[in-house]
C-alpha cells in the first residue's frame, strides 16, 4: 500500500485524485492501539485547509464523467472492491481491533458486513428509478427520475469503522456522486486500508477522496467548503447539532445518524433466558460501544429478581481482554478518553444513588483501557446514568409495575435509535410497536442488530430525518428530477 516508513510506523498517507499524497503541513498523528499502552499501530496525516480543497475540487471534477456512467459500471466498481476487501478481511479486521479494541470476531463479522453492502449496493445500479406519472395531457409524457446530489462530505466515527464508511459511501457512488471522506482519527488505519481496496479496484481519480486531521478543522471545512454539496455525518449529538446549523445555513443537504439511549422491556411473560441473553450481546458487545447499544434495562416486577439473578450469573462469566485474543469477550474502551467518560459516569451513578450490583471497575491497568462490565439498579429513572449515553459496558436495571410504565419509562428520554421488547403476547407486541417512540423497534431480538437491506435511523434527538441503508438511502443520495415532454 502507498504509505511512507518513519520512525517505526508506518505512516498513511492522504487519498487525493487517485493519489496517495501527504499533507501539506508535514504534520502526522499516531493511532493507538488501546489494548496495549504505548502500541502504536500507525500515524496518519494531520491535514490542512489546502489538502481538502484539493480533494473537494478533484471529486468535484470527477463528478462530471462518473455521472455519466451506466449504473451498472458503476455496480461493477463496487463489486470488484468486495471482492478485493474480502480478500483482505484478516488483516483488514486485525487492524479494525488494533485501532479501536472490538474483537477480533466482531471485526471480521463487521467487515464481511462491508463486503455485503459493496454488493447490495452494486444491485441497486440495476433497479429502476423513478415513476410514470399520467398526464392530463394525452400527448405528454409525465415521468420522475433522480439526479445524483453530486460531491457528498462524509464524515463517520470510530466504533464501525469500515461498516459506516461503506455504507455512506457505497449508495453515494452508486447513484452518481463523488465524496470526500473524513474517517474518525482513531481509526483513520482501518479507513485508509478500506480506501485502498477501492483505489485498487480502479475507480476513477477523484471519485473516491480521503482526508484525515482534526474533526473540527476538516469537517468544519467540509460542510462550509462551496464544492460540497451533502454532508452525511455518524457521530455525537454535540457535533452533529453544529454540523446541521451550518449546512442549514449553506442550504446543503445533511443527514445526521447520532446517539441513543437504548431500552429493553422485558415483560412478565417474557422468554427470561432469551432476554438475559440478548440484553449481554446487545448491551456489552463491542464493550457497549454501539450506538443501538442496549443501556436501559426495564423489567417488570413478577420477574425482576429472577431475571437480575440471571443476568449477573452470566456477566459474570463475560472474560476482558485484548480483541486478539482468542479467549476474549469484550474488549477494551477504544482509548484512554472514552474510559475516563465511562468511569466518570459509573461515579455519577454510584454518587447518584444507584446500587452497583456488578463490576464498576477499571481492569489490567497495567495493559490497556479496561472497564469491568457494569451492571447498575436504580430506583430513579432520573439518573444521569439513566438518561445519558454512556457509550460504554455499563446496563441500568429498572423495575416497573406494568407494561404501561415500562412503555412511558421506555419513551421518557430524548434519544429515540432503537428499543427492544422480550414478551410472548402478541398484544404486548403491538402495543410496543404502536407506541414505542423509536426509528428501530425489536420484539423478542437485541436492540443492537441492522440489517443492511433494511432503513437504518432514529427519532427524536437519535437522527436527522434521512434513513440510511437498503432502498431508503436513495432518498439522500438523489434528488427528484419532474420531467415533461411533449
Ligand atoms: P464524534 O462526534 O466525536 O466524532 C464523529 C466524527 O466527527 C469524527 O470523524 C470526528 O473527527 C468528527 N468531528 C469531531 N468534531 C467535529 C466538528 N466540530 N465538525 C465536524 N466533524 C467533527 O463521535 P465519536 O466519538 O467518533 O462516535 C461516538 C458517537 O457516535 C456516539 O454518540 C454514538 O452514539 C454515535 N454513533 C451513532 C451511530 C448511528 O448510526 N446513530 C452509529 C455509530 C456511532
Amino acid at each position: 500500500m502507498n504509505t511512507t516508513t518513519e520512525s517505526k510506523t508506518t505512516t498513511f498517507l492522504n487519498y487525493i485524485n487517485g493519489e496517495w499524497v501527504a499533507s501539506d503541513t508535514g504534520q502526522t498523528e499516531v493511532s493507538k492501539n488501546p489494548a496495549i499502552k504505548g502500541e502504536v499501530v500507525g500515524s496518519y496525516q494531520l491535514s490542512s485547509s489546502n489538502d481538502f480543497n484539493d480533494a473537494a475540487t478533484s471529486a468535484r471534477i470527477a463528478q462530471k464523467a462518473w455521472r455519466k456512467l451506466a449504473g451498472s459500471v458503476r455496480g461493477d466498481y463496487l463489486l470488484k472492491a468486495a471482492s478485493i476487501l474480502e480478500e483482505r478481511i484478516d488483516d483488514i479486521a486485525a487492524t479494525m481491533t488494533r485501532e479501536m479494541g472490538k474483537t477480533f470476531a466482531e471485526a471480521k463479522g463487521e467487515t464481511a458486513r462491508g463486503v455485503a453492502i459493496l454488493r447490495y449496493y452494486a444491485g441497486e445500479g440495476m433497479r429502476s428509478i423513478g415513476d410514470v406519472i399520467p398526464s392530463t395531457d394525452s400527448e405528454a409524457l409525465l415521468f420522475t427520475t433522480r439526479v445524483p446530489v453530486g460531491v457528498v462530505g462524509v464524515i463517520t466515527p470510530w466504533n464501525f469503522p469500515v461498516a459506516i464508511p461503506l455504507w455512506k459511501m457505497a449508495p453515494a457512488l452508486i447513484y452518481g456522486n463523488t465524496v470526500v471522506i473524513k474517517p474518525a482519527s482513531e481509526t483513520a488505519i482501518t479507513c485508509a486500508k478500506v480506501i485502498n481496496c477501492l483505489h485498487d479496484a480502479g475507480f476513477p481519480a477523484g471519485v473516491i477522496n480521503m482526508v484525515t486531521g482534526s474533526g473540527a478543522k476538516i469537517g468544519t471545512e467540509m460542510v462550509n467548503h462551496r464544492v460540497i454539496d451533502a454532508i452525511t455525518f455518524t457521530g455525537s449529538n454535540t457535533v452533529g447539532k453544529q454540523l446541521a446549523h451550518s449546512a442549514v445555513t449553506r442550504g446543503i443537504k445533511y443527514q445526521l445518524e447520532m446517539g441513543g439511549k437504548n431500552p429493553v422491556i422485558v415483560a412478565s411473560d417474557a422468554d427470561l433466558d432469551l432476554a438475559v441473553d440478548a440484553t449481554i450481546s446487545g448491551g456489552l458487545k463491542s464493550t457497549g460501544q454501539k450506538c443501538t447499544a442496549t443501556s436501559r434495562v426495564i423489567v417488570q416486577k413478577e420477574v425482576y429478581d429472577k431475571f437480575k439473578e440471571k443476568l449477573l450469573e452470566k456477566v459474570a462469566e463475560i472474560t476482558v481482554g485484548d480483541g486478539l485474543e482468542s479467549g476474549t469477550w469484550m474488549g477494551p474502551c477504544a482509548s484512554e478518553g472514552q474510559l475516563n467518560t465511562v468511569l466518570s459516569y459509573i461515579e455519577k451513578g454510584k454518587e447518584e444513588g444507584a446500587t452497583l450490583l456488578f463490576g464498576g471497575n477499571r481492569v489490567l491497568e497495567n495493559k490497556g483501557y479496561y472497564v469491568e462490565p457494569t451492571v447498575f439498579e436504580s430506583t430513579s429513572p432520573d439518573l444521569t446514568i439513566v438518561r445519558e449515553e454512556i457509550f460504554g459496558p455499563v446496563l441500568a436495571l429498572l423495575k416497573v409495575d406494568t407494561l404501561v410504565e415500562a412503555l412511558e419509562m421506555a419513551n421518557d428520554s430524548e434519544y429515540g435509535l432503537s428499543a427492544s421488547i422480550f414478551t410472548t403476547n402478541i398484544g404486548n407486541m403491538l402495543s410496543f410497536i404502536n407506541e414505542m417512540d423509536a426509528g428501530l423497534v425489536r420484539i423478542n431480538a437485541e436492540s443492537a442488530g441492522v440489517e443492511l437491506q433494511a432503513p437504518f435511523g432514529g427519532m427524536k434527538q437519535s437522527s436527522s430525518h434521512s434513513r440510511e441503508q437498503g432502498r431508503a438511502a436513495i432518498e439522500f443520495f438523489t434528488s427528484i428530477k419532474t420531467v415533461f415532454i411533449k
